[in-house]
């Protein structure tokens, strides 16, 4: 269902440009639009966070947070919970644990994918986990991470992906939880990079070829 999908944002939505607000200037020129302003990311954080409380409340979870580009809506989602925790009588006790995945060069997804920090996990035997990702490509990352993370045998895995891509060859591996679906562009910000770039940059925005060209290596 739409729910299920998230915010959807069409192919036909160009974005808003990059002048209607602000960003750090040392990327001006490199940025084509703000496909999703900051404000709306934590917005749709917030009410993610209900949606998970609803679903996993009252039980200890171990929050999973995919490095490097997942750390923001992590500390950001990890935030909200927290707060509806303080705010109601419904708890999630939370460790958070973090592993670190590598599978992109320049904007090109790269066949060998690496996970840094997954050696042991049998702490999450028996567990409710909750893997969060900043962004669903063709959904093989996301595949290989459940896999791995399922052979540890925790009692329930979710995931939360902020992002997800509308690509054509997509595995329909999709998160529990999802903040918005997005056209198959090349996103930046909200500590997603191109190159390392951009992480310091809190809109959600397509990268232009001037931008691309400046940080490739
Ligand atoms: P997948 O395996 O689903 O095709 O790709 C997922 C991974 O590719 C993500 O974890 C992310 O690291 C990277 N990725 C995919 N699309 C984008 C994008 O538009 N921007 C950035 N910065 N990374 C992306």
């Amino acid at each position: 269902s739409n729910m299920d999908r998230g915010i959807v944002i069409s192919d036909e939505w160009c974005g808003y440009s990059v002048d209607l607000f602000t960003f750090p200037s040392h990327y001006s020129g490199d940025l084509d639009c703000v496909l999703i302003p900051h404000g709306l990311i934590l917005d749709r954080a917030e009410r993610l966070a209900r949606n998970i409380m609803d679903d996993l409340g009252d039980h200890d979870i171990v929050v999973l947070c995919v490095l490097k580009g997942g750390y923001q809506f992590c500390a950001d989602l990890v935030d909200r919970i927290k707060a509806l925790s303080r705010n109601s009588n419904r708890t999630i006790p939370m460790r958070v644990h973090f592993i670190r995945l590598r599978s992109y060069l320049n904007d090109q997804s790269t066949e060998d994918l690496q996970i840094v920090g997954a050696e042991d996990l049998s702490f999450l035997s028996g567990k409710n986990v909750l893997i969060v990702e900043a962004i669903v490509g063709t959904g093989k990352t996301m595949k290989t991470l459940l896999q791995h993370v399922e052979a540890f045998r925790p009692k329930l895995i979710k995931v939360a992906g902020l992002l997800v891509k509308r690509v054509a060859s997509s595995l329909a591996c999709v998160p529990d939880y999802t903040g918005f679906e997005i056209p198959d562009r090349f996103v930046v910000g909200y500590a997603l990079d191109y190159n390392e770039f951009f992480r310091d940059l809190d809109h959600i925005c397509v990268i232009s070829e001037k931008g691309k060209l400046k940080y490739k290596i």
